[in-house]
């Protein structure tokens, strides 16, 4: 399938690979769709996808969504792990039609029969487990991805994580356990700062939000109920860059970095753990290339993600074996595998490069064949451009150009009138640089899913109509537009009530206030009242009586 073009060329695109209608098939016998996974990306697909048209089942080993952002604040207990999660069942119950869950894993997936196969009672440990297999038309990929621990040795033996619920909780007990442990008489000193060092290894705004959680954790309540070693707590992130909150802009970073200074959260950037052992973090400090043994009472390790076995599997399937990270294209279609489409942190968009299609942009462009480009022409086609090129958009905005037709300035700094090719070719030549992959975050995750349920709701219509237009007349464009993101903005928060956010339009705000904000997003963002009830109710909770620290 070729990839090639403006918007036209999407359309030819979209039809051989994403619209399989078998015209002589039955009505009756719905398409099966399977979802694997119900995280932020399978349960916003869940909710938007238009169920009476077709067969679903979901396959997910936790039969609840997680509401991860809050997930920091459970590690602490400001929030409970119940408010934050929603039952599947609940969710899907709501839809006129049916939704069959399945708590199990998805093991392997077979392309070429379209089938999945899934084993439940993993999770658990259960004796007996049970191997079951379902067959799809599409299937939806949506597992999210594991921690990545770059295989330094003893990550897995030693260090938490904080990807799940479970995981949470876990910290939640080991944080009470450490201090339980440094006021055991008959300790050293020594033996009480040890037990009593927190270790965050990244930077990230997981890593920066758990340490803050944490140092306030540790600072409002827990100093008062363990009065004698209140004197010894330590909390220190370890971060490779130079900056903590580094996809964050530069205000936010050091906004970040002052606070924890004030906070007493030490900071060691420009540092590598090498390995963990069960007692000591071996560092490497990059500048002089020096290690240091790190003696610490609990390390949470979050420096990114990784891919999940099973898909990495499946890539070998697909020939994408050399990937680092499922591809798709920008329908989400998983690149080299027909009906399989893959969402959220599992999967990345493959942009395709402007300049790999300047020449058919350009034909395309060229209305009257004249061999050059008018800037009419141009304006004509810049709105498909930059729905199929994205780059083009940002490029535009970072160069603060306001208009495409400052592209086409001569050195002068006149506007020309008529572009060839190889001017054309040169004007945009810079734009591709503008790319960059979406983040793993929920916001792309549950926009994917909606997009996603959105092109499978119009199948349906264009079943039921076959000789009906593809194209919706009143926008004048196509129907299936590829996925465009749609950045909201995000936030930082850092303790003490305070917070940074980073709001469309180069907006940055810190302080107490963007606090109130973050947690009126928060609140406003939960899945059902349920959860926002439960939610703003620990919030308050915490407020007055502060947070529990029974183990
Ligand atoms: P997930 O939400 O992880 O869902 C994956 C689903 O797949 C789960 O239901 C899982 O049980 C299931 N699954 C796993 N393996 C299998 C299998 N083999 N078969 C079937 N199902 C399987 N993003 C933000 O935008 N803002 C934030 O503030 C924010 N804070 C975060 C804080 C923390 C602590 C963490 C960990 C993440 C945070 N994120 C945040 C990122 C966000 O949670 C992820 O980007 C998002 O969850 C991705 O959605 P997903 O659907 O791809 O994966
Ligand atoms: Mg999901
Ligand atoms: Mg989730
Ligand atoms: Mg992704
Ligand atoms: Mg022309």
């Amino acid at each position: 399938v070729s990839t090639g073009g403006l918007l036209v060329y999407a359309e030819s695109n979209v039809e051989s690979g994403k619209q399989v209608v078998e015209k002589n098939q039955p009505e009756s016998k719905k398409k099966k769709v399977v979802v694997l996974g119900t995280g932020w990306g399978g349960t916003s697909f869940l909710k938007d996808l238009d169920i009476s048209s077709y067969d679903v089942q979901v396959v997910s080993p936790r039969n609840y969504f997680a509401f991860t952002p809050l997930l920091p604040s459970v590690t602490c207990g400001t929030v409970e792990a119940r408010s934050i999660v929603e039952p599947v069942r609940n969710i899907i119950k709501k839809r006129s039609g049916e939704i069959q869950f399945w708590e199990a894993e998805c093991l392997k997936i077979d392309p070429e029969n379209r089938e999945v196969f899934c084993r439940s009672g993993i999770r658990d440990n259960l004796a007996g487990h049970n191997d079951f297999s379902l067959q799809y038309d599409y299937l939806v990929i949506a597992v999210g991805a594991q921690a990545n621990t770059f295989n330094t040795p003893g990550v897995m033996e030693h260090c938490h994580f904080l990807k799940e619920v479970e995981d949470a909780q876990r910290i939640r007990r080991t944080v009470i356990d450490c201090f339980e442990k440094a006021v055991i008489p008959g300790l050293s000193e020594e033996e009480r700062r040890t037990n009593l060092h927190f270790v965050i290894v990244g930077g990230g705004p997981t890593g920066v939000e758990f340490a803050a959680e944490l140092h306030d954790f540790v600072h409002e309540d827990l100093v008062k109920i363990y009065p004698s070693v209140k004197d010894f707590v330590k909390v220190t992130v370890i971060q490779s860059g130079d900056h903590i909150l580094n996809t964050f802009d530069e205000r936010i970073s050091s906004f970040a970095e002052q606070k924890f200074q004030r906070d007493g959260i030490e900071v060691l950037t420009g540092c590598r753990v090498i390995s963990v052992s069960d007692h000591f973090i071996n560092v490497k400090v990059k500048s002089t290339g020096e290690h240091v043994e790190v003696p610490y009472g609990m390390v949470v390790w979050s420096t990114g993600i990784g891919t999940r076995p099973f898909v990495k599997d499946f890539m070998r399937q697909v020939g994408q074996e050399n990937r680092r990270i499922l591809a798709t294209d920008e329908w989400l279609r998983v690149k080299g595998c027909g009906n399989v489409y893959a969402i959220g942190d599992c999967a990345s968009v493959d942009q395709r490069k402007v300049m790999e299609d300047i020449s058919s942009i350009f034909k395309a462009a060229d209305k009257d064949d004249s061999g050059t480009l008018s800037i009419e022409e141009f304006r004509d086609v810049v709105e498909d451009i930059i729905i199929r090129y994205p780059q083009v958009d940002l490029y535009l905005k970072n160069k603060h150009l306001l208009e495409v037709k400052d592209l086409f300035r001569d050195l002068e700094g006149n506007v020309r009138k008529e572009v060839d090719i190889e001017d054309f070719k040169l004007a945009l030549s810079q734009v591709d640089s503008q790319m960059k992959s979406l983040p793993a975050t929920a916001q792309v995750a549950s926009q994917q899913g909606a997009y996603l349920a959105r092109c499978l709701n119009r199948w349906d219509q264009c079943k039921s109509n076959p000789e009906g237009p593809r194209r919706f007349k009143s926008s004048g464009r196509h129907e299936f537009l590829p996925f465009g993101y749609r950045h909201l903005g995000q936030f930082a928060p850092l303790g003490g009530d305070q917070a940074a956010a980073e709001l469309p339009g180069d907006w940055v705000s810190m302080g107490h206030s963007t606090q109130w904000l973050w947690y009126s997003v928060y609140a406003s963002k939960q899945v059902s009242w349920r959860t926002r009830y439960l939610v703003v109710g620990d919030w308050v909770r915490r407020y007055i009586f502060g947070r529990d620290s029974s183990r």
